[in-house]
């Protein structure tokens, strides 16, 4: 096994993330094998939702991803540095006047309007730059992208020699809902495109969107937050591995008696003597502090339910007890041997079991804000 690490010591900070990069080669590797005859991308943008983009696009460049999407210009830079036969395209498009930019890393925007393909086209033809871009259309999301009615613009341009147009693109808004009416509609529209453009590639899937079935898989498709564990079929068994690890210490293990409160406003009470594990770990370290507002006020050494945010400690998992600190929050250790819950032991905050999808169901949030809000305070270790 290969272990790179950056930051802090393990004592010196709150909290240790492990990223898999194995898991996520495999999880490329499923994906991929998934859509076959189509093509296979990778969504590298923020950071590589969090999993550190440049460990993340090296590891996938070298299992055979050839193709990278990043948000903006300076992700594809990152990317370049590490994958220099890659293509990279540029989700958020060309801001006024950086068409030079992409031509010096050699990457591609995917255009979404007049005003961007102008600039690109003109920095191309003033220039002996041949770099491809994409065209993104709307088809139901109303955020980035052509109208269809503004399709007809670009298919003569397609027939000409050198034109330039490597893909043409769209979105899906409602993919992990796979019954919403909007997914057919976007399809049939996009079928429409591909129609129109004949001869040149075309993308349509996201991580969900792949398992809408192959009518969504065209010639490449994108995904991001299944490489890295998200869960891609909500209704259903997760069929991707876990990526992300993340622990923290306890920093002291502390006697409540019976009738006092926890933390911050005093929202957990003790119903009986209880043991607290306060950890080294708290919102300022990007775990949603919203993981301890809609908490019911469980029994000192009770169960945690599914709903109940909780810790693995010493292999038990232990309801999380008031509210989350900057620094700092509390779980419930009553009744687990005080050998096992003691100062300098582990709690396990993300993996062994709790998935980012149940770190963001406590938070009313989406695996997606949980990984790309891991914080930049931790040990980082990837291991491969
Ligand atoms: C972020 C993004 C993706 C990847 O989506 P996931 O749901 O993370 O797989 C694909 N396409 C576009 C346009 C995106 O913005």
């Amino acid at each position: 096994m290969q272990i790179e690490t950056a930051g802090p010591t393990e004592f010196e900070t709150g909290g240790v993330l492990t990223i898999d990069l194995t898991a996520i080669v495999k999880n490329w590797k499923a994906m991929a094998q998934r859509v076959v005859p189509a093509d296979c991308a990778a969504v590298v943008k923020a950071d590589a939702y969090g999993c550190g983009l440049d460990k993340v696009t090296a590891a996938l460049a070298k299992a055979g991803c050839a193709t990278f999407f990043v948000a903006h210009i300076t992700e594809a830079r990152q990317v370049r540095a590490v994958a220099p036969d890659a293509i990279i395209y540029v989700l958020n498009g060309i801001p006024p006047g950086t068409a030079p930019t992409f031509a010096e890393i050699n990457a591609r925007p995917v255009i979404g309007s007049l005003a961007e393909f102008v600039e690109w086209d003109a920095f191309r033809t003033a220039t002996s730059w041949r770099g491809g871009a994409a065209l993104h259309f709307d088809t139901g999301m109303n955020r980035l992208g052509f109208s269809l009615e503004e399709a007809p613009l670009f298919t003569a341009r397609v027939k000409m020699p050198d034109h330039g147009i490597s893909l043409v693109m769209s979105h899906l808004a409602c993919a992990d809902t796979p019954s919403h009416p909007l997914n057919a509609k976007q399809i049939a529209a996009f079928r429409d495109l591909r129609f129109m453009f004949r001869g040149t590639p075309t993308s349509l899937a996201n991580s969900s969107g792949v398992f809408l079935g192959p009518a969504t898989h065209c010639d490449l498709v994108r995904p991001g937050a299944a490489l890295f564990g998200v869960n891609p079929t909500p209704a259903t068994t997760n069929l991707m591995q876990p990526v992300v690890n993340l622990k923290a210490r306890i920093v002291q293990v502390r006697d409540v008696p019976r009738g006092q409160t926890v933390g911050y406003g005093a929202t957990w009470t003790a119903t009986r003597a209880a043991r607290i594990a306060v950890v080294s770990v708290g919102y300022g370290d990007g775990y949603p502090r919203a993981a301890s507002e809609a908490k019911a006020n469980l029994k000192p050494g009770a169960r945690p339910s599914k709903s109940d945010a909780v810790a693995l400690i010493a292999g038990r998992r232990c309801p999380m007890v008031g509210r989350i600190s900057m620094d700092l929050m509390a779980f419930d250790v009553t009744g687990l041997p005080e050998d096992l819950a003691r100062r300098g032991a582990e709690a396990t905050l993300i993996g062994d079991g709790i998935t980012v999808d149940e770190v963001a169901r406590w938070s009313g949030t989406i695996g997606y804000e949980v990984l790309t809000g891991l914080g930049r305070r931790y040990r980082r270790v990837w291991r491969r």
